[in-house]
Order: C-alpha cells, then sequence, then structure tokens
C-alpha cells in the first residue's frame, strides 16, 4: 500500500490519444516529495533544453501536493509546470481551490501531458474512467462558463474542472489556467493553449490512504481549528476593508507613479459600499477555514472570483477609480488572464502610446477613454489582433520586438517576467537575493518567512521570537541582534535567502498554501506549517522517519534541480538582476558581492551553476554529469553547499503550543490589513 501520494500517474499523449495510468517509484517521494519536487524530476529526465515550450515533446503537467487530499488542512494546491513560453525555464504556478484533492480521489498524483491534439479537446477522468473528449463546442468559450458546460454534459455537479478561456488558446503569454476561485498563470495556459487541451475535468470518489490515520486526523484537526482563529494566517488582502498600503506604496500605471496618500477615508468608505453592493459570498479552498476569495457579481454579469492582489491591480495599472477592478476582474476571468502580468502589460502598452513609441497607426480607432483604452487592450491581446500580437507575449518581448526605443519604458521584468510594480527606497539585500536569484517569479512565490522590519523595542522583539517557533535558532540570533534602521549584513542576508527558498520549496512539493506557510512567516511569525512540524505530518502520512534536517535537505534538493533546468535552459548570472529602478538606491559592487556570496553558499561557482560536489551531496550527481557534458560546469570545482543546522528542535509540549487557540477573529469589518 502506498500512503500519502497514489503512487500513479496518469499519462496522456494528446498527439496519438494513447493514456496510461502508470505506477510511480516509491524512492522519488522520499526524495522530492511531490508536487513540484517530482514535476522538476520528470522534466528534467524528458524535456531536454532542446525542446521549446511549444514543441509537441513539452510535458505539462498538473501535480498533487503529497499531502492533498488529506485531512492536512489549507494543503490543497495544484502544481502546474511546463517549460514557460514566456523565459524558456520551468514554469512553475500553483493554484487553490479542489481540483488536487480530486485528482488524489480520482487515484492520481499527477496527470502528464505530452504530443499536441489535432483538434480542441478535453480530458475527463472519473477514477478509473479516463476519455480525451471533443472541445470544438467548447470553442472560444469563457473559462467559467466551459466548467459549467462540461459539468452540464457530464451530468455531474461535483466535477472539478481546469480550463482556459480564449487567452490560452490563443497562446497568450500572460494566460492563465482557471479553475474555481483560483487559477494558474505564469506559463502554463499558453502551453495548454497550444496543446489543444482547452479544459481537464476530474471526478474521484477513492480513499487516499495515510499511515498512521488517527494521530494524523487528530494533528490535522486541531491545526484545522487554529487556521480558523488565527490572524497570522491565510489572504487578508482579499477581505480587508484598508488597502491603503498597496495604494499607497506600490507604484501606479506602468511601474512608474507613486501615489502617497491616494487612500483616504472617503475613498475607504466608497470602496466598501461597491465591495457590498457586488459580493454574493466570501469563499476559500479544500479543507482550510478561511475565506480569502470573493465571488462578486455585477448586475447581469457571471459571477467570478476576486483574490489576493488582482483585487486592486487592475485600477492601480489604469489609474481608475476601484469601481474599474470590479469591472475587468469579470472580463479577464472569462478570458482566462493573470491579473499580475496583464495589468502590466497593458500599462507598460499605454505608456508605450502617451510617450508616443505606438501611435494611433499601431492602434487603429483607439478610444478616446481610458478605460476604454484598457478593455480595447485587453481584447486585442486575447485575440492577438494587430499590435495586440506582440503585446500578447508580454512586456519584456514585446519591446524587442516594437524596437523604436520601447525597451526604455520595460522596466519591470526580472527574467523577462513582469513582477509586481514594486519600487523602493534603497536596496535591501535579502530582498535582491530572493528577486534575483528566484527561478519561480512573482512575490508570493518567493518571500515571507523572516519580518521585513525590526521590532524597535528590545523586549518586544525578544518576545515575539520566543513564540517564533517557525524559526530555527539562527534566525533568532541575527533578529535579536537586528537593530531599527540598519541592515542584516550580507551573511545574514544569504542565510534570510535560503530560508525563504527552502519553505517555499517544501509547500510546493506538500501542496501546501502560501498564506497558511512560507508567505505569512513574516507576519507574527506564526503559522501552520513549518521547518518542525512537517516532518511530524509527513512521518504520520507516510509510515517514514524524517527530521527538519531531512526536510530541509530534500527542500535543497529540489531547489538545486529546479536550478539546474534553468542553467541547461540558458540561464545566466547576469540575468539575476532586479530592474534598474527596482529601487531608487542601488550599490552595484555590494550587490555583486552578495550574490557571489550566497552562489558559494548554495555550492554553485561564481556563475551560479551547481557543482558537481554540491550535487553528489543532493544524491543528484546524474544532474551534475549532465551539466559537466552540455559545458556548465568543467566538474572539477570543488565548492560544496554550507551545512546549516535547524537544532534545536522544539520539543512536543512546545509544537503543541504553537498551534495555539487564537481569540482574535478576522471579520470583513475588521479589516485585516
Ligand atoms: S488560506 Fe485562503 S487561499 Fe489559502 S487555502 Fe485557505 S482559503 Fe485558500
Amino acid at each position: 500500500m502506498r500512503y500519502a501520494e497514489t503512487g500513479f500517474n496518469l499519462e496522456i499523449d494528446l498527439s496519438t490519444g494513447n493514456i496510461e495510468r502508470v505506477e510511480t517509484d516509491p524512492k522519488l517521494m522520499e526524495l522530492h516529495l511531490g508536487g513540484l519536487g517530482t514535476a522538476a524530476r520528470i522534466i528534467w529526465e524528458r524535456v531536454p533544453p532542446e525542446v521549446g515550450p511549444f514543441d509537441p515533446e513539452n510535458l505539462l503537467i498538473f501535480s498533487t501536493g503529497l499531502l492533498c487530499g488529506t485531512a492536512a488542512p489549507g494543503i490543497n494546491r495544484t502544481i502546474v509546470n511546463t517549460i514557460s513560453p514566456v523565459t524558456n525555464y520551468l514554469a512553475h504556478s500553483m493554484m487553490g481551490g479542489y481540483f488536487s484533492a480530486e485528482m488524489k480521489f480520482a487515484g492520481y498524483d499527477k496527470f502528464i501531458f505530452s504530443g499536441k491534439s489535432s483538434k480542441l479537446v478535453y480530458l475527463y477522468v472519473n477514477n478509473d474512467h479516463v476519455e480525451i473528449r471533443d472541445a470544438s463546442h467548447l470553442k472560444g468559450k469563457g473559462a467559467q462558463l466551459t466548467a459549467e458546460m462540461i459539468r452540464n454534459e457530464l451530468g455531474d455537479p461535483n466535477i472539478q474542472v481546469a480550463s482556459i478561456g480564449l487567452a490560452g488558446e490563443n497562446r497568450v503569454f500572460t494566460a492563465s489556467i482557471e479553475h474555481s476561485h483560483s487559477s494558474a498563470s505564469r506559463g502554463p495556459a499558453p502551453v495548454m493553449g497550444d496543446k489543444n487541451l482547452k479544459a481537464v475535468a476530474v471526478r474521484g470518489t477513492k480513499d487516499v490512504h495515510v499511515a498512521n490515520p488517527e494521530e494524523f486526523f487528530e494533528m490535522s484537526f486541531k491545526s484545522l481549528r487554529s487556521i480558523g482563529v488565527n490572524p497570522n494566517v491565510g489572504d487578508w488582502m482579499a477581505y480587508t476593508w484598508n488597502d491603503g498600503f498597496h495604494t499607497d506604496n506600490f507604484s501606479w500605471g506602468n511601474a512608474r507613479v507613486r501615489r502617497k496618500g491616494y487612500w483616504s477615508p472617503e475613498v475607504q468608505e466608497d470602496w466598501k459600499q461597491l465591495t457590498r453592493r457586488y459580493l454574493n459570498r466570501k469563499t476559500g479552498c479544500y479543507n482550510c477555514l478561511k475565506e480569502c476569495k470573493l465571488s462578486i457579481q455585477l448586475p447581469d454579469k457571471p459571477a467570478y472570483g476576486a483574490k489576493c492582489f488582482s483585487k486592486v491591480y487592475w485600477h492601480l495599472a489604469a489609474f481608475e477609480s476601484l469601481d474599474f477592478t470590479w469591472e475587468v476582474l469579470g472580463i479577464t476571468q472569462e478570458y482566462g488572464l493573470d491579473n499580475f502580468s496583464t495589468p502590466a502589460t497593458v500599462a507598460y502598452a499605454m505608456e508605450l502610446f502617451e510617450e508616443g513609441v505606438l501611435t494611433l497607426a499601431d492602434l487603429p480607432d483607439f478610444p478616446l477613454n481610458n478605460k476604454e483604452r484598457y478593455l480595447y487592450l485587453i481584447d486585442k491581446i486575447v485575440k492577438r489582433e494587430g499590435i495586440g500580437d506582440i503585446l500578447a507575449d508580454g512586456s519584456w518581448a514585446a519591446s524587442r520586438a516594437i524596437g523604436r526605443g520601447a525597451e526604455k519604458y520595460e522596466h519591470n521584468c526580472i527574467k523577462k517576467f513582469e513582477q509586481l510594480p514594486l519600487k523602493l527606497a534603497k536596496v535591501n539585500m535579502p530582498y535582491f537575493l530572493m528577486f534575483s536569484t528566484g527561478e519561480k517569479i512573482n512575490i508570493t512565490q518567493i518571500q515571507g518567512s523572516y519580518p521585513q522590519d525590526p521590532l524597535k523595542n528590545p523586549e518586544k522583539r525578544k518576545k515575539y521570537c520566543d513564540g517564533w517557533i517557525a524559526a530555527p535558532q539562527r534566525f533568532k540570533e541575527f533578529y535579536m541582534a537586528w537593530e531599527p534602521r540598519t541592515e542584516p549584513d550580507l551573511k545574514t542576508a544569504c542565510h534570510i535567502c535560503d530560508w525563504n527558498e527552502a519553505i517555499h520549496y517544501l509547500d510546493d512539493a506538500f501542496g501546501t498554501c502560501a498564506f497558511v506557510s512560507s508567505f505569512r512567516g513574516q507576519f507574527g511569525g506564526k503559522v501552520a506549517y513549518h521547518i518542525y512540524n512537517y516532518p511530524k505530518y509527513f512521518n504520520l502520512a507516510t509510515g517514514l522517519n524524517l527530521d527538519s534536517q531531512d526536510m530541509w535537505q530534500i527542500a535543497r534538493r529540489n531547489r538545486n534541480l529546479v536550478r539546474a533546468i534553468s542553467i541547461s535552459r540558458g540561464l545566466t548570472r547576469d540575468q539575476e538582476n532586479p530592474p534598474e529602478d527596482h529601487w531608487k538606491i542601488r550599490l552595484p559592487e555590494e550587490e555583486q558581492q552578495v550574490l557571489s556570496m550566497y552562489y558559494e553558499f548554495k555550492g554553485w561557482t561564481n556563475e551560479g551553476v551547481p557543482t558537481k560536489p554540491t550535487m553528489d551531496k543532493l544524491e543528484l550527481g546524474f544532474v551534475a554529469d549532465e551539466l559537466i557534458r552540455r559545458g556548465h560546469i568543467a566538474g572539477d570545482e570543488t565548492n560544496v553547499y554550507e551545512e546549516t543546522t535547524t537544532y534545536p528542535e522544539p520539543t512536543d509540549e512546545e509544537l503543541d503550543a504553537s498551534v495555539f487557540a487564537a481569540t482574535q477573529k478576522m471579520s470583513m469589518e475588521q479589516g485585516g490589513g
């Protein structure tokens, strides 16, 4: 019997229609857990660098995390990986909702798509029944409408669907896969469109087995209740009334303009009234008591889900009032568009027009009204019409295709991918490392475990550290020594970045929502999952016996594997650099110094390539051999990653106390930001 995982993947060749249920090697779970870890292993082994994103040999993998579908709360992410057309590196995206649990209940850890279908199709999985079905009647249909039509035609309202809209069908690089009130963006949707795969529909009724069900359930149930009342977890951005932090601190338009003091009591009151008018209900994900998503319904329009930063980004990008966001989100969800990179791209195009780089010759019949212009550009991008065909590849590629000095206005990308419009004061070294070296893009995928600022009062800092169960001892020491208005030293910056990576990589392999783990570590220190209780969940679920050091090692292994994929596809040191104006004050020499120090710390060469001794120690020697064969390393490098320790481990009592019974319940009235 396999525990936690089902032990089976579904392999679907869309070119031939061949479908196979393939038993997996249990050793891979011990090495990589599941989710991103095992998906990266498959991509490394089966998708060599010669294979491009739109080649039939590229794989599109929907993974469950190792603990998805079990009683562990907040662990419900579907991880979607492929080779990204945006970057040509590994695309990594996670969506919440209910899809991964249903995959497990149907008896699969992964759906692995290869090839390309000659016509539009969707996959239907109902336990052991698996079928590729014609989707020609769904062509051009909205993502949510597609899900509804599939459930209707299959006669089962409980089927979970992940689908693309017109944007994905047209291989728009900023497209997203939509499911429930969640989505997977940053590369997989255009690959899904390229494979002519409109949707994946799954229904399952099987059990997921864990090795020690009673204790596992008891631990999970306790944690579920504590998540419900814990103000430190969840995506409170969705339900706070006060969005002043983002509107006052993030940049507007094409990441150029700050509007300090924009948020006022009047703006907040308007926002509240508007949201109350359109809010159907709050909603969340499988096996979680938080309700981080809003079901929004405008008159005579279908309901849609608003989540996270999407709630504010469109009005920031467009310099519009808040109601514009509510209007546009319904449109982009049906088109299946990401609400991070698409507004960034449209705002970039608007700036090009304002600066005369794009003219009315590029934008025929361009409306006079700002709002209409945004809708016009969204439409052109989704349909790949005229200039929209160029913008559909994102602002990095568009600026090179347009020429005429357009590159000057593309200043928000790292490794070709649009980032959040954060333009800050002075470079901060832990964040410099996180943004530069992160390979999964996006702020929520890299930061979170360590506070952004120290508390002024040393006693409060001490108290904070005493309750900070998630932090290995060295981070408490760094934090205690951290005086306000000073920066952590460069070595500390390396440790902080490394820790952030480790926790995110564990979340990505277990299938954990970052809002109950990695991304929430910095806010109060009390999170549902961390390096000390992950082993307990793992051991009870699988019957194996690993500790927190082993967990860190798995995170390190997965991180190096992802790194190796990028390196083999052309990642170089000079790409690991945020845009010039990301911080007003840059320290180029120190930045390069900390980057070299970090590479050394990670056991990489001065060019950022994992060395043979590093990979050998991580049981990835075969990966290093390939990097040698391809000339990325010589093989005689001696550098190996720096050992760190998670000891002393907290006692069971201390761990138990961390699953605390917080009493401060969040509500929409209280806000939370
Ligand atoms: S915390 Fe929010 S986003 Fe995360 S699983 Fe729970 S409901 Fe979903």
